[in-house]
């Protein structure tokens, strides 16, 4: 991908803060932090988001999810730990490389990733747990 500014920046063609490298994934800096130490854990291969990643590659990068919110947590000191990932634009993306954002939680930070409870009613329950299932 040519033109996707995560392919350049995964694979060095544009400088990151690099906190992690490896043959697969780059872990950088999020350039516009929700709080201090905002992370993004990018694939070198592109694969626009979840539906296009394959398996493997999925599951790698959460386990480096979890090594990096350890490490982090012993180097910032947070009290907690958000692991996001946005896959279209309702949802939130806004780039459209696989990442996943590793977001330090801070007791009294201002990062809002929360939602108003809604109700789960007998008939949609039904609904969702028949139609979900067909499709697995
Ligand atoms: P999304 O909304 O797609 O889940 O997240 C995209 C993230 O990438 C945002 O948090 C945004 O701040 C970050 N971002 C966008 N462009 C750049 C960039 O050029 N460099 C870095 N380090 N982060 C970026
Ligand atoms: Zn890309």
């Amino acid at each position: 991908m040519s033109d996707c500014i995560f392919c350049k920046i995964a694979n060095g063609e544009i400088p990151s803060a690099t906190l992690y490298e490896d043959e697969q994934f780059r872990v950088i800096l999020d350039l516009g932090p929700a709080s201090k130490g905002h992370a993004l854990i990018l694939p070198k291969a592109h694969y626009g988001n979840l539906y296009e990643i394959d398996e493997e590659t999925a599951a790698s990068a959460m386990k480096l999810a979890r090594k990096m919110a350890i490490a982090m947590t012993k180097a910032l000191g947070c009290s907690g730990f958000n692991v996001v990932q946005n896959n279209g634009t309702s949802a939130g993306q806004t780039v459209f490389h696989f990442h996943i954002h590793l977001i330090p939680r801070y007791d009294n930070d201002n990062v809002g990733l929360s939602w108003k409870p809604g109700e789960l009613t007998d008939e949609a329950r039904d609904e969702i747990v028949t139609e979900v299932k067909k499709q697995l």
